[in-house]
């Protein structure tokens, strides 16, 4: 079983400052039309120890993104794709993923099922408990799996 890992913000230091990362680029501001972004910031620190931040935009047509998608995005242009610890942070405080932004995660590195989530103040999790009967798992041990394939 999973525990679920509480953490102390003075004895965590890296995750306070993961959020004041997050609270730092969030904010929203008007783009042209009803268009905003900005309302959500997000932060990663990626296996380097570096942080990387990102804003969603709220856009139509599913064509906005989630902080956390463009805070990923920034990672990745330094070659980077381990997730340690992620968060996201809205006008009234931690919010935890959406369901996609957890598969994203989960994809881009196979560590990152370890990676550390942020889902409310004083709440982190490991994202393998937000994401339980991982398919990802599966399908990789039925590939290394003797007799996997055909
Ligand atoms: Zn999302």
């Amino acid at each position: 079983m999973f525990q679920t890992l509480r953490y102390d913000p003075v004895m965590s230091p890296d995750i306070g400052e993961l959020i004041d990362a997050a609270r730092r680029v969030q904010g929203e501001f008007a783009l042209s039309g009803d268009f905003a972004a900005g309302s959500v910031g997000a932060a990663v620190r990626g296996a380097s120890g570096r942080i990387y931040s990102g804003i969603c935009a709220d856009l139509a047509c599913g064509l906005g993104f989630c902080a956390e998608q463009a805070a990923v995005a920034e990672m990745m242009k330094s070659r980077e794709s381990e997730v340690r610890a992620i968060v996201a942070v809205g006008r009234d405080g931690i919010l935890p993923p959406c369901g996609r932004c957890r598969e994203l995660i989960a994809q881009i590195h196979p560590a990152n099922l370890d990676g550390l989530v942020v889902v409310g103040e004083g709440r982190v999790l490991a994202l393998r408990e937000l994401l339980p009967e991982q398919w990802l798992e599966a399908v990789r041990a039925s590939r290394s799996a003797p007799n996997a394939g055909g």
